[in-house]
């Protein structure tokens, strides 16, 4: 296939140059780049010079979690706003089995309980995940259906995380996700969604994620319900999956303020894993967490690979101890724009300028690449772009504006691989296809980066979306070489 008048970019010290090419694809590569002429019985897409860009890669996902999300109740704002809304929510829910919902933030209706649901939710089992992610909130219906599930599924010491009476189920995914089997429909829902976004890989971020995940996740991605590439991170086990497996991440060390692991043991964690060459993926969302996980790094040293996720509060003078010990922040455009309302609320205006940064830490030399955190925010790549620029919430208001990046960093921190997410790939001959046209150039593009659409992903032979607007395809054709 040739891909005709196309707008390639190429990054200069995080500055966007662009020029025009014609990019020709063969059984699933690309193999040439220039002023080419179309062969014979070779089919041809006119781009029309719009932008032709490496595809979109996800740092930080919990896959199977949004795939889930898709099928559930919004529980939290901004769709739901007091116990009333939550009430006509769950009343309202489509079907009769299982309810479940998403996104409960305690100023919904306090710290609810499985009594709260009984009294207040109709006859289905229930199950309402808090917005942290860390906690599901069960009915009695739900618990009693779990525990009968959990006796047949789980080891006496998984079944624990039902012991909870109030129904407040702390860690309690993988538990849930064993004795609920999902509905593979969704999974591929899912991964449509994605490809239609220029998203043509991620890197599941679970905690969770043990080999049984990666074996999953391995089955799904060959029967063709998942059209991504992956990288998996989680557990420390994981690294045990057919050794030297490709695409086996970080290992993810979820930090929680409120229970943080001894201080010797996440050292030995994090030098563990660096003895096999993999890098730790370190969850911040405090201050506390932060100090915690600079101290670990500083004892147990770090290599290439090593990130702070989220890095969701970072105090002028932790800025430089990230710097020096190299590492990567992983962070998330998306939830300064869904969540920065309740941010400026929740948090003193002097830590304003803290939350998500992007800008002082690119300065200061540090590798920054953005995320979703799917089902936490949308996976919506490009509106999350255009928050990094303009730093501005979906109320309108502007969080952190000094934080602010230009166009040109926004799109450079968002086309990193997998393998290297701080560093821009560019469009080369014989690398894979991974790749999205866009519907503008870039000049249009970076005027809104929100406004951008895809017209096609294109993932090795295949075109994993293409939407209605080709002439030039024949109807039906989904190969793209
Ligand atoms: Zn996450």
């Amino acid at each position: 296939m040739l891909i005709q008048h196309a707008e390639l970019v190429s990054f200069h010290n995080q500055k966007v140059t662009t020029s025009l090419a014609d990019v020709r694809i063969e059984h699933g590569h690309v193999s040439a780049i220039g002023d080419l002429q179309k062969a014979s019985g070779e089919s041809v897409i006119d781009a029309n010079h719009c932008l032709l860009l490496p595809g979109i890669h996800d740092h930080h996902v919990h896959f199977l979690s949004w795939a889930a999300s898709l099928g559930s109740v919004p529980c939290g704002p901004p769709a739901v706003r007091g116990a009333p809304a939550l009430n006509a929510a769950l009343h309202a829910a489509p079907g009769d089995g299982w309810i479940r919902g998403i996104g409960y933030h305690d100023s919904v209706a306090g710290e609810i309980t499985r009594q709260w649901l009984d009294q207040h939710g109709p006859g289905r089992p229930i199950r309402i995940q808090h917005r942290s992610g860390r906690m599901w909130i069960v009915n009695s219906l739900a618990l009693d259906w779990l525990r009968a599930a959990a006796s047949e599924a789980l080891t006496i010491q998984q079944r624990r995380v039902f012991d909870a009476v109030d129904g407040r189920l702390f860690d309690a995914d993988e538990a849930v996700r064993a004795c609920l089997p999902g509905d593979i429909s969704m999974v591929e829902d899912a991964s449509t969604r994605l490809a239609r976004q220029g998203i043509t890989a991620f890197n599941d971020m679970t905690p969770s994620n043990s080999p049984q995940t990666f074996a999953l996740f391995e089955r799904m991605q060959n029967e063709g319900h998942i059209r991504q590439s992956f990288l998996m991170s989680g557990q420390a086990d994981l690294g045990t999956v057919a050794s030297g497996a490709r695409n086996i991440g970080a290992t993810k060390v979820h930090l929680h303020e409120a229970g943080l692991p001894e201080f010797r043991e996440f050292i030995a964690t994090i030098a563990r894993s660096h003895e096999t060459n993999r890098p730790v993926a370190v969850h911040c969302v405090t201050e506390t967490e932060l100090v915690y996980a600079l101290a670990a790094f500083r004892d147990a040293g770090t290599i290439d690979g090593d990130r702070i996720e989220h890095a969701s509060v970072v105090p002028p003078q932790l800025i430089s101890p990230l710097c020096d010990l190299q590492l990567l922040v992983v962070t998330q455009p998306g939830f300064v724009y869904e969540r920065g309302d309740s941010y400026m609320q929740e948090i003193p205006a002097s830590e304003h300028g803290w939350l998500y940064r992007a800008r002082s830490l690119i300065e200061a030399g540090i590798g920054v690449a953005f995320s979703s955190d799917m089902p936490f925010t949308e996976p919506a790549p490009w509106r999350s772009m255009q928050a990094a620029t303009t730093r501005m919430t979906c109320g309108g208001r502007t969080l952190g504006a000094a934080e602010a990046v230009s166009p040109d960093v926004a799109l450079a921190s968002s086309l990193g691989s997998l393998a290297a997410p701080a560093t821009p790939r560019t469009i080369a001959v014989s690398e894979s296809t991974d790749l999205c046209l866009l519907d503008r150039n870039w000049v249009e593009a970076s005027a809104d980066l929100s406004a951008i659409q895809v017209r096609a992903t294109m993932q090795g032979a295949a075109f994993t979306y293409l939407d209605g607007s080709w002439q030039n395809l024949p109807p039906g054709n989904t190969r793209c070489d």
